[in-house]
């Protein structure tokens, strides 16, 4: 077997399009970086331009809540004005409550003045945006083809058997980063014993672009404001969070029976529900890379920390590795160093280890809180957030930092 010798050589390899992976290789391109982006799916399918939606199953199951940030580094990037091209639907408000108790607390972008507080978006057409400026760029890219070993002597070695060789490989493949694994890089895990049940539904009433979130006993539901072509503001995307038993329950309804138990899980604040898409149930586990950074690799978006969707923060904290190591890596260059030095790669370490560590613990906390029965808790959560709510300042200070805009 050869070395790196037969290898095409780069300066930057990464693996993953997905939502991050394709964000950050633009970027690199564009700082002068010679990048490759190695990404399974096919062009063709990554490319391919949306039917309008009419119906609830027209809708793409899976759905972000862009925040302010995000949305600013895909503006740098060029990628924004694509993703308005698509379908998108500003939210301007957000609603959370007890449903077992009086709490409410109520967010609102006008007190922040803002336009929004964020932008939901089907993640293909994020993806979509991304790669439409990918092909205009310099990136070399290896579309519908799988990156089957890496290692830092041999480099990445293609399932065609190509072979790439950089000085340093950025693992952007996912929750179940297999470049993580091949490091041998040990991650902390744990099972929340919970399950995401995501489809999309029509209700009777407006969203009036608002982000719903119902906490009860076992979990948390979010109805997120979508809009169709046709600007129909009466579709939202559910996040139905429910413990693993719960879950299977409500997965194994028949559409009428779990259009019932949805209409009333959200108190009627939407009307009637009248459609139900095909749904769709994740298993909820949060992880955590105990390093994100090795010799020639770094990791970046759910290949470093996977999170619970109820604060939906997951891609934006992988957006915000990417403005890090974007950054860490402009100062590089503009020094002269390699981009595999290693206190380049330690810097973007510390920069983003401690951020999302915070996110993820305060995302335990809330759901244990919200988990418990004792009345002692009860009282808490539901007088905290009363009190919350009426506190202007401590309140708008929370929404700036979930929108990006606190450093
Ligand atoms: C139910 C649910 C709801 C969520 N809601 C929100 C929300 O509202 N807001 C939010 O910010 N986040 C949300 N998230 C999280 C968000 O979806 C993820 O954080 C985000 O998709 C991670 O993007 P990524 O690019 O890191 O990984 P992925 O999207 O998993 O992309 C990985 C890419 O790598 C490619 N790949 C993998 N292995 C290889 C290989 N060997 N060779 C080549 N290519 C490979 C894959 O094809 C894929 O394109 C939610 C998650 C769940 C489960």
């Amino acid at each position: 077997m050869t070395g790196k010798a037969d290898a095409q050589s780069f300066d930057i390899v990464v693996v993953g399009g997905g939502m991050i992976g394709s964000a950050l290789a633009l970027g690199l391109s564009r700082q002068g970086w010679r990048v490759s982006l190695v990404e399974g799916a096919s062009r063709d399918t990554l490319l391919q331009a949306p039917e309008p939606a009419s119906a609830v199953d027209d809708f793409e199951p899976r759905v972000s809540a862009i925040s302010t940030a995000s949305q600013r580094l895909l503006e740098s990037l060029g990628a924004w004005a694509g993703v308005l091209e698509g379908r998108h639907c500003g939210y301007r408000e957000m609603t959370v409550w007890d449903g077992d108790g009086t709490g409410r607390i109520h967010f609102d972008a006008a007190e922040l003045h803002a336009r929004a507080l964020g932008t939901i978006v089907e993640n293909r057409h994020i993806v979509r945006a991304l790669f439409r400026e990918i092909l205009a760029s310099d990136v070399t890219l290896f579309d519908g083809v799988r990156v089957r070993g890496w290692s830092p002597a041999r480099g990445v070695e293609l399932e065609d058997g190509r072979r790439l060789a950089a000085r340093l490989v950025i693992g952007a493949d996912g929750a179940n980063s297999r470049l993580r694994q091949w490091a041998g890089m040990p991650t902390r895990e744990w099972d929340y014993d919970q399950q995401a049940i995501v489809c999309t539904v029509r209700t009777t009433r407006s969203h009036r672009f608002t982000a719903w979130q119902r906490f009860s006993l076992t979990g948390p539901l979010a109805f997120l404001p979508l809009l169709n072509e046709d600007l129909d503001d009466k579709f939202c995307s559910i996040v139905w969070s429910q413990d693993t038993a719960e879950a299977r329950r409500l997965m194994a309804l028949g559409d009428e029976a779990f259009r019932a138990e949805l209409e009333r899980a959200i108190e009627g604040e939407l009307g009637v529900v009248t459609a139900v898409s095909r749904r769709f149930a994740f298993p909820l586990r949060q992880r955590h890379a105990k390093d994100y950074v090795a010799d020639g690799l770094a990791l970046v978006g759910d290949a470093a920390h996977t999170i619970h969707p109820l604060a939906g923060q997951g891609a934006n904290l992988g957006y915000g590795d990417v403005r890090a190591l974007l950054e860490e890596l402009e100062r590089a260059m503009a020094r002269g160093l390699v981009p595999d030095d290693k206190l380049v790669l330690a810097r973007y370490q510390r920069r983003r280890k401690g951020e999302n560590l915070a996110m993820m613990t305060a995302m335990e906390g809330f759901k244990q809180l919200f988990a418990r029965d004792e009345l002692p808790l009860r009282w808490l959560r539901n007088a905290g957030m009363r009190w919350l709510d009426r506190l202007g300042p401590v309140k708008n200070r929370i929404a700036a930092e979930a929108m990006g805009l606190v450093d």
